[in-house]
């Protein structure tokens, strides 16, 4: 696994696009945590264009799921509304992947979010995707007949990385299952590069964002309604 991380040696990014943020687990110690700043902002710089052209980065006034507030949020189903660049994300993330994993077998990605992008990467690699559901207890599982085969090689695509939390449950449950997780991949990295699935990772912008906790939130104070944006309701 991840050969080149610890030879020292660099990933192979595809050509004419900046290279994207790489985070290894910090709890492998033959290998070091890989951290090109100037590199990935880059590579974030050219992905929220992205964002921003297809009014998928909103800023105002929101309440995000953790409950903190925030001045900026970033809708990943509005710029993945355009196939186009939908492929385009796949065929970078796919790149990526295949030169920290080696051979893959199959793509993972968690419903809803991980769909279009996880799609997006199974067509680049030639793969197919599979997947994961939560049950009526709040259980991630594997539904629709899906399987893996003893010992298949899989990546773990997210739209969004925020702790990290959902990626190590599904990582876990493909374990389970007899298969491997060999990588993962996210389109946004929102844990500012800290989120450890305890595989190598890569994503195409990894962001700082700024929060507020909702007593102290400079938006609060200046009277601005709080906006809920997202997929999952309002707390
Ligand atoms: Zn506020």
């Amino acid at each position: 696994m991840c050969k080149d991380f610890a030879e020292g040696g660099e990933v192979t990014l595809p050509v004419g696009w900046p290279h994207a943020g790489i985070v290894v687990p910090q709890s492998d110690s033959s290998l070091l945590l890989y951290w090109a700043t100037n590199v990935i902002e880059q590579s974030t710089t050219q992905t929220m264009r992205r964002f921003e052209e297809t009014g998928a980065y909103l800023t105002g006034h929101f309440r995000l799921t953790s409950g903190l507030h925030s001045p900026e949020y970033l809708q990943c189903a509005k710029v993945l509304q355009f196939p186009a660049i939908a492929a385009e994300f796949g065929d970078l993330l796919a790149a990526a992947l295949k030169s920290l994993a080696g051979e893959v077998n199959v793509v993972v990605a968690p419903a809803m979010g991980g769909l279009i992008i996880g799609h997006e990467v199974a067509r680049a690699l030639g793969v197919r995707l599979i997947f994961t559901e939560r049950d009526a207890d709040g259980k991630m599982v594997l539904r629709r007949g899906f399987c893996f085969e003893d010992g298949e090689r899989a990546v773990l695509i997210e739209d969004v990385i925020t702790t990290g939390g959902s990626s190590v449950e599904v990582i876990a449950l493909v374990h389970q299952l007899g298969a491997k997780v060999l990588a993962a991949g996210s389109i946004i990295d929102r844990s500012g590069g800290k989120a450890d699935l305890g595989v190598p990772r890569i994503a195409l912008a990894t962001l700082t964002p700024v929060t507020y906790q909702p007593e102290s939130c400079p938006l609060c104070a200046q009277g601005l309604p709080v906006v809920k944006p997202g997929s999952r309701p309002g707390k």
